[in-house]
């Protein structure tokens, strides 16, 4: 068993319990790692996210998908959806988890030794302020940020 034969049905658990309902299942789902993802749902007989496109983000792309690998270039290649592409101009930043990755290290000497709650309260804290600073200035800049409202999510657990 190698190590992707252990975390793709991982994150395909983890990808369920981010979307567990239909109207809650992504379009699109941008993913570095998600040609082997797509082949593991198809080799599993996962249809959950049949009718979501699954691009490589653009940077994983670029550096680390073959060109000679024929069904990542036609069904995960970023620049086959319309959606993600405008002209020569990309609509949508793909890298964001690379940049959110990198400001999350910026916290790494801060919580090193913090025990678990206190960590979890803090990244948790840190996380939104820069999700309402992120949605203000999308807002400013004359974007329309939404979020999918918490009944979609969890239908049995209504307020
Ligand atoms: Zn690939």
């Amino acid at each position: 068993m190698n190590v992707l034969d252990i975390a793709l049905p991982v994150q395909q658990d983890h990808l369920k319990s981010v979307f567990p309902t239909p109207p809650s299942i992504p379009e699109i789902f941008v993913y570095d790692n998600n040609c082997q993802l797509r082949k593991h749902l198809i080799a599993t007989g996962d249809t959950y996210f049949a009718c979501t496109g699954l691009p490589v983000d653009v940077f994983h792309f670029k550096a680390k998908h073959r060109i000679t690998d024929t069904e990542c270039q036609q069904y995960c290649n970023p620049a086959a959806f319309p959606d993600l592409v405008d002209g020569d101009q990309w609509r949508v930043n793909t890298s964001i988890c690379e940049e959110t990755n990198a400001w999350f290290g910026g916290f790494a000497s801060m919580v090193r030794e913090m025990e678990a709650t206190r960590y979890s309260f803090f990244l948790d804290e840190m996380i939104k302020r820069r999700n309402r600073f992120t949605v203000k200035q999308l807002e400013r800049r004359g974007h329309h940020p939404w979020t999918i409202p918490i009944e979609v999510l969890f239908p049995s657990e209504r307020m």
